[in-house]
């Protein structure tokens, strides 16, 4: 078993998509081991992605981020980072393989429905940034 980070992006929120989403990820063999509902404030979520603070398309990403509420979530599987890319799909959802969650929720290379982390390490680094150990159910 392994865990992974995903957050459910605002554009995902407004089409009212994270049922479906969630129940997406369920029938891929993931299971939650943490979950919560939350607004990025400008300074979390220029934090989470630092990496990208040099890009041209960074601002664009900030206001996408912060334009309303997420979901946040810790999942488990096997081989959970490199499943949930899969399930995924390529960041741009013109691009994504049908039947990912980008392929049928993303609209663009901003607004594309779901974040899910690239690393092992970089699931806990982003997991810490909203869960403690005792948020954990499994
Ligand atoms: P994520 O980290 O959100 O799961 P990703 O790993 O597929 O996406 P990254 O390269 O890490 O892609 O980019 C992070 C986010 O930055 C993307 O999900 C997207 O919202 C935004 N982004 C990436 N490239 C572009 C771009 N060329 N133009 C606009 N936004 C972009
Ligand atoms: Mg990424």
């Amino acid at each position: 078993m392994s865990r992974t980070f995903t957050i459910i992006k605002p554009d995902s929120m407004r089409k009212k998509a994270e049922g479906k989403i969630i129940d997406i990820l369920l029938s891929h063999g993931f299971r939650i081991a943490a979950m919560r509902a939350t607004r990025l404030s400008q300074e979390k979520a220029g934090e989470f992605y630092a990496i990208h603070k040099e890009k041209v398309f960074f601002d664009e990403l900030m206001e996408y981020m912060t334009s309303g509420p997420v979901i946040v979530a810790v999942l488990e599987r096997d081989d959970a980072v490199a499943e949930l890319r899969r399930v995924v799909g390529a960041t741009n959802p013109q691009k994504a393989e049908p039947g990912t969650i980008r392929a049928m929720f993303g609209k663009d290379v901003t607004e594309n429905a779901i974040h899910a982390s690239d690393s092992d390490e970089n699931a806990r680094i982003e997991a810490a940034h909203f869960f403690s150990e005792e948020d954990y159910c499994l």
